[in-house]
C-alpha cells in the first residue's frame, strides 16, 4: 500500500501563509518574511514509525515547508497516486484540508485519516463529509494498527472506540529525516532561533493544567509527563550532528523539558561528558520546575536560551486560565536567568479566561517594562483562541460567548479573536494585543539602533530580506512606528 502522510495545506485561499502549529495554535501571516515551519514532530514519528513497523511505501510531505496552496498540494499528493492519506489539521485550516483530500479521494479511491485537534474534537462531523478514519489524541500507535488492518473495533483511540492509553515514547524511533530533512526547518531567526538549531523532543507532555492548552486536553487528555532515555538523545544530537555538520544547535521544542530536574541534570551532565556543550541548546521551560540549580547546569551544558510560558501580568488571568502564579516570582526567576547569562523568552497571551482590557493592557505594561529592562529578550503574543476540544472552548461556547459570524479558518491564535466577552469585545483584545505588538517592535528597534547604530540595522534587514524585503519591511516598521507614537501622544 502506498501511503502519504502530509502536513497541512501551506497557503491559505487568501494566499495567506499559514505557521501550522496543531498541539498549540496555528496563525497565517500575509508575508513571507514573516513566515517559518514547525518541524511537523509528531507526524514526523509517525512516518519513521510506519516505515520502521511495516513494508508499505511510506512518503512524508510537507506542504507548510514547501508553502503549497491547496492546488499545488493537490497536484504533489496525487504524483504519488496514494491508497491512503493521512493529514494533521489544526481548526484554523481543516475546511481546506477536508477539500484536498476528498479530492483526492475522489480520484484515486484513496482512504482518509484524519488526526491531530479538529479530528479529536469533532470525529463524528468529519465521518459525516467522507472522511474514513478520525484518530482521537496521541496518534502514532493508533495509526499504526490501522495501517496494519487491526479490527476497528479494536483499536483504541480510534473513533468511535475510546482514547488509546498514552504511549510510551521511548519505543518510538527517531523522527522523519529522509523525505524531509530536518535541517530544512532549522532557519536562524525562526521560530526565533538564534542558531541553525534542529527541533527535537527530550520529552512528551505536561503536568500542567492550563484551560486553554490544546496538547494537555486534546492530545493527552491528562496531566503527564513522559523522558526518553538520556543515552537515546545523546545519540540522537551525535546522529544530526554528524548527518549535518552545519547544524549549530538544538531547540528542545516539547511541552515542558524541564519538568523533572534530576533528569535536565542528567542530560545537561550527559551532553557535556561527551563533548556537545559546544552546541546551543534552548529549551521550552515550565517555570515552576526552573531554580538556580538548573539554570546553571543548563548555562554549564551550553544552553543559551529559555522560553517560558508567562501569559499574563495578571494574577486573576493566571488564576482563571489554569496557570496560577506570583507575578514577583516569575520576575525573581528572570532576573537569576540574566545573572547567570541565559537568554530569556516569554510568552504572553491576550483575550483569556477572566480577562478585560484592564487586565490585558497590564500585561501590555509588563512586557514594555521587561523589554526595557532587559529581563526579557524575545517574546510571543498571541491571541488567547479557544480551540475545540479544549475546556476553555466548552465554557466560552456554554456561555455564549462565542461570535456567531466566525468561520473555523478564524480561529487563528495570531490576529483574531472568536469571542465576545460581555465587557471585552474581540475587537478591544485584538486591539491591545497590537498594542502590545507595538510596543515590542518599538523597544526592539531603539534597542537594537542603540546598540549598532541605525545603518548597521539596514545593513542587517539587507543582507537577510534581500532588497525587495529590506523595503517591505522598511516601510512595514515605519508605519509601525507612527502608530506606536500615535498611541503614545493619544492617550
Ligand atoms: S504549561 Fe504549557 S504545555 Fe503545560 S498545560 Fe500549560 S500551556 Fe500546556
Amino acid at each position: 500500500m502506498k501511503i502519504v502522510i502530509a502536513n497541512s495545506i501551506g497557503k491559505d485561499k487568501n494566499a495567506d501563509y499559514i505557521i501550522h502549529s496543531p498541539s498549540r495554535w496555528s496563525e497565517a501571516v500575509k508575508s513571507k518574511f514573516h513566515w517559518f515551519a514547525y518541524y511537523p514532530w509528531e507526524l514526523a514519528y509517525l512516518s519513521s514509525l510506519l516505515k520502521q513497523q511495516t513494508k508499505h511505501q511510506v512518503k512524508f510531505i510537507d506542504g507548510c515547508l514547501q508553502r503549497l496552496d491547496q492546488e499545488e498540494y493537490y497536484k504533489l499528493i496525487m504524483s504519488e497516486k496514494p491508497d491512503m492519506l493521512i493529514i494533521e489539521s489544526a481548526t484554523r485550516m481543516i475546511e481546506e484540508n477536508i477539500a484536498l483530500a476528498l479530492k483526492i479521494k475522489a480520484v484515486c479511491n484513496t482512504k482518509l485519516v484524519f488526526v491531530g485537534p479538529h479530528a479529536s474534537a469533532f470525529p463524528q462531523q468529519l465521518i459525516d463529509q467522507g472522511i474514513d478514519h478520525v484518530c482521537i489524541g496521541e496518534y502514532e500507535f493508533t495509526v499504526l494498527d490501522i495501517v496494519q488492518l487491526k479490527p476497528k473495533d479494536e483499536i483504541p483511540g480510534l473513533y468511535p472506540n475510546g482514547r488509546r492509553p498514552l504511549l510510551d515514547i521511548k519505543t518510538l524511533p527517531w523522527p522523519e529525516d529522509d523525505d524531509v530533512s530536518r535541517m530544512d526547518y532549522a532557519v536562524p531567526g525562526e521560530p526565533s532561533c538564534e542558531f541553525r538549531e534542529i527541533q527535537m523532543y527530550a520529552s512528551r507532555g505536561c503536568p500542567g493544567g492550563c484551560n486553554f492548552c490544546v496538547a494537555r486536553h486534546v492530545y493527552y487528555n491528562q496531566a503527564n509527563w513522559r523522558k526518553r532515555e538520556i543515552k537515546d538523545i545523546i545519540n540522537e544530537i551525535k546522529h544530526l550532528r554528524e548527518k549535518y555538520p552545519q547544524m549549530q544547535g538544538v531547540f528542545f521544542d516539547e511541552e515542558a523539558h524541564n519538568s523533572d530536574k534530576q533528569f535536565i541534570l542528567d542530560l545537561t551532565a550527559a551532553i557535556i561528558e561527551n563533548k556537545l556543550d559546544d552546541l546551543k541548546f534552548e529549551a521550552m521551560c515550565d517555570l515552576r520546575f526552573l531554580d538556580e540549580p538548573v539554570m546553571r547546569a543548563m548555562k554549564n551544558a551550553g544552553y543559551y536560551k529559555l522560553r517560558i510560558g508567562i501569559e499574563s501580568a495578571s494574577e486573576k488571568v493566571l488564576q482563571a486560565m489554569g496557570k496560577p502564579r506570583d507575578l514577583n516570582k516569575t520576575i525573581d526567576l528572570l532576573k537569576s536567568a540574566k545573572d547567570i547569562g541565559l537568554k530569556t523568552y516569554g510568552t504572553f497571551t491576550f483575550g483569556a479566561l477572566g480577562s478585560n482590557k484592564i487586565e490585558d493592557e497590564k500585561t501590555v505594561k509588563l512586557i514594555e517594562n521587561l523589554l526595557s529592562s532587559n529581563l526579557l529578550d524575545n517574546l510571543q503574543l498571541s491571541i488567547c483562541t479557544p480551540q475545540p476540544g479544549t475546556p476553555f472552548y466548552v465554557y466560552v461556547k456554554d456561555q455564549g460567548f462565542l461570535r456567531k459570524k466566525i468561520s473555523d479558518s478564524d480561529y487563528d491564535g495570531g490576529s483574531t479573536a472568536v469571542l465576545d466577552y460581555p465587557d471585552y469585545t474581540h475587537s478591544k483584545i485584538e486591539e491591545v494585543k497590537r498594542k502590545a505588538l507595538l510596543v515590542r517592535d518599538h523597544i526592539f528597534m531603539a534597542q537594537k539602533i542603540k546598540k549598532n547604530g541605525f545603518g548597521q540595522w539596514v545593513v542587517f534587514v539587507f543582507k537577510r530580506y534581500g532588497f525587495i524585503g529590506f523595503l517591505v519591511k522598511g516601510f512595514k516598521r515605519l508605519g509601525r512606528e507612527v502608530k506606536f507614537q500615535t498611541i503614545r501622544w493619544t492617550k
